[in-house]
């Protein structure tokens, strides 16, 4: 795909490429097509990202000819990739209707390099930001365009909600990178514009295939789908319990601090957000990860460290730290200071934290700025 690449969609029915594994066999067997042809055709469909069955063989030209109108296969149109000073680049999308979604591709270096780094830090040889040679990406993708929960840091929040994406159109980002990447794409996060879990079956069918052998195969464990604390989509989760990582965004231990930075505290609070927290580490036997939104002069520091303890007790959890990043100026991240005395707080309740980069600040390509603008880094070529 170029950026110049417009086609809007052609599927008059379902296109394939919303059917994960279980929707396209069944869809096929229908048609008397048994599982191993199956299996061809969804690799066509979802790794190949095939534009058309027509020259696929092993399907009779009639079954070719029936499945034409599901075979719709849209793409997305790249509006714009930046990059930022980081190595981070966002693109920008515009949808078959005209509404516009970003993703971000995030640079990884090698984990062999990336600890060797935290080694030498450990012992003063290294200090401050230092740049590894990337050796993979990650792909921050969107799952609604706009969103309703309005989060008051949030620019998506400020949007509104449009409506949500189809499965293809979450596939359509992650193709859409992969194709044009110097680098293998190894994860994706549903952490972009939208509410993944208000969106629950197009975000799961989307991770099915991008983690199916004959799909992206890329591995569960580096599939990460977040949330704002949507209490039905998590008791789902734990009743369903996919291989994918969860993450809660949370900005507040408290309902008190919460509920002006969030408003789903109204309908949500956090006490049963904290309960369904507990229940699906319970029943999946794994750490959540806590995405906790730093806010100085608000929510890093000692006592909040207490209240989240408190909130969590008993429930594996782990803390990455994320500095907020709120155009309007209106909250600012926290200090190092604030920083330490909050990590050393947690430590002391067994907690790990770990403060995550918050990168392409300068393209608004960072948590919580999706907004599909076009400011900043380097424009680059189609
Ligand atoms: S932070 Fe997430 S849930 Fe909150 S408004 Fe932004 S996109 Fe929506």
């Amino acid at each position: 795909m170029t950026g110049t690449d417009t086609s809007p969609p052609r599927a008059s029915g379902r296109p394939l490429r919303d059917l994960d594994w279980p929707a396209l066999r069944g869809e096929l067997a229908k048609n008397g097509v048994g599982e191993r042809v199956a299996r061809r055709v969804f690799a066509r469909v979802h790794r190949d990202w095939a534009r058309s069955l027509d020259d696929f063989q092993a399907l009779p030209a009639k079954l070719r000819r029936t499945l034409s109108p599901a075979c719709g296969l849209p793409e997305l149109a790249i509006v714009e990739r930046r990059r930022a000073a980081d190595g981070f680049v966002k693109y920008l999308f515009r949808l078959h209707d005209g509404a516009e979604i970003e993703a971000v591709r995030i640079p990884l270096p090698d984990p062999a390099d990336a600890r060797a780094l935290k080694e030498r830090r450990r012992h003063g040889e290294a200090r401050g930001l230092v740049a590894l040679p990337t050796a993979k990406y990650t792909l921050c993708i969107s799952s609604q365009v706009g969103c309703a929960l309005g989060c008051a840091f949030c620019a998506t929040g400020r949007l509104g909600f449009a409506r949500n994406l189809a499965t293809w159109e979450m596939l359509a980002q992650v193709h859409a990178v992969v194709r044009e990447a110097d680098r293998p794409v190894r994860g994706v996060l549903f952490l972009g514009m939208g509410e993944p879990l208000l969106n629950y079956d197009n975000v799961m069918a989307t991770a099915r295939i991008l983690s199916h052998p004959a799909g992206l195969a890329i591995s569960a464990d580096n599939i990460s789908i977040s949330t704002a604390g949507v209490l039905p989509g998590i008791r789902r989760l734990a009743a369903e319990r996919p291989r994918f990582r969860l993450m809660i965004s949370l900005v507040a231990p408290t309902r008190q601090m919460r509920l002006p930075l969030m408003p789903i505290e109204r309908r949500w609070p956090l006490r049963d957000l904290a309960a369904a927290v507990r229940a699906y580490a319970a029943a999946s036997r794994s750490r959540v990860t806590l995405a906790y939104v730093g806010i100085s002069g608000l929510n890093v520091n000692r006592q909040a460290a207490r209240d989240l303890a408190r909130l969590f007790a008993e429930v594996r959890v782990k803390v990455n730290l994320i500095d907020v990043n709120d155009a309007t100026g209106r909250y600012m991240p926290p200090t190092d200071a604030e920083v330490s005395e909050f990590r050393d707080e947690l430590s002391a309740h067994h907690i790990p934290v770990v403060r995550r980069y918050a990168g392409g600040r300068d393209i608004c390509a960072a948590c919580g700025t999706l907004a599909a603008t076009r400011q900043g880094g380097v424009v680059l070529g189609g």
